[in-house]
């Protein structure tokens, strides 16, 4: 887009019109219809599902970026096809690129001279996917679990999960680890001065809740004797706590259980989906 076209975009999410100065915009590829390290894909479906969701979401940078000057807004998002690129099932490559401003200000200079120079790269998305379908025998896995594991290979097929009936799209965020089974949900905003701003908040609300909840479970299947008191704990922890809690919860009970049954909770776990490393356009 032009530069003029992208501004007047932008301008539709700000409180009052911005000049070309005050802004800095750059594309990101949120994600894709690639298997992932998960062995998961997305669907085109999906994408286009997520192009639109994603449209006025606010992105962070790392995970201990409270300042509101490190974060960017994406202003619009569209799907672009590669006819010369397969992806790793044979399709043809789709990926949800999406452009992001971030008003300009004397703290976020040096951010913005790591996106300009690539520095920042990996980009993460999180989202709630309610259907995942086995790519082997077409089962709805996320109502019950087929007897093929993701990952394995089955006739000379990979088995993946195909990510289906998005519900919403969270956050994306610039991280310097790429997503992986069970690395939870990053982290929120402290602003909520405006209406989208506000929707975040009980976002983060919700999302907490259901971490906590996650979080307890899986504190009862690792210490099922002295799991009693667990939830005065988990209830004044903080998101980056419960994430970090959760992560070593999910190592040691999907470590100790039969293979099939941490297959099964490992999907549970997973309902929200972090998208693996992506690269920023230049
Ligand atoms: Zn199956």
């Amino acid at each position: 887009m032009e530069e003029e076209k992208l501004l007047e975009e932008l301008n539709k999410f700000t409180r009052r019109k911005l000049s070309p100065e005050e802004v800095y915009t750059f594309s990101v590829i949120l994600c894709d219809n690639e298997v992932d390290r998960d062995n998961e894909k997305f669907t085109v479906k999906s994408l286009e599902k997520l192009s639109r969701l994603f449209v006025g979401k606010t992105g962070i940078f790392d995970h201990n970026a409270k300042g509101s000057n490190q974060t960017a807004r994406i202003f619009s998002a569209r799907l672009e096809s590669n006819p010369e690129r397969k992806t790793s099932d044979g399709e043809e490559y789709v990926c949800l690129k999406a452009d992001a401003y971030m008003v300009r200000t004397s703290s976020n200079s040096d951010l913005i001279k790591e996106i300009d120079g690539g520095i920042k790269k990996e980009v993460s998305v999180s989202c709630l996917a309610l259907k995942k379908t086995c790519s082997i025998c077409g089962a709805n896995v996320s109502k019950q679990p087929c007897r093929h594991i993701k990952g394995n290979v089955y006739g000379g097929k990979k088995c993946f999960y195909l990510l289906e009936d998005i519900a919403d799209a969270y956050e994306w965020s610039f991280v310097a680890v790429p997503a992986q089974v069970g690395a939870g949900i990053t982290k929120f905003f402290a602003s909520t001065q405006n209406q989208q701003e506000t929707e975040f908040a009980e976002t983060e609300k919700k999302l907490l809740e259901e971490i906590k909840s996650e979080v307890i479970k899986l504190c009862f299947l690792a210490y099922p004797s002295s799991s009693k008191g667990f939830e005065k704990i988990v209830e004044k922890m903080s998101l980056d706590e419960l994430c970090e809690l959760k992560k070593s919860l999910v190592d040691c009970v999907c470590g100790e259980l039969k293979p099939q049954i941490s297959a099964v909770y490992k999907e549970d776990l997973s309902r929200f989906k972090l998208g693996g490393g992506k690269q920023i356009e230049p």
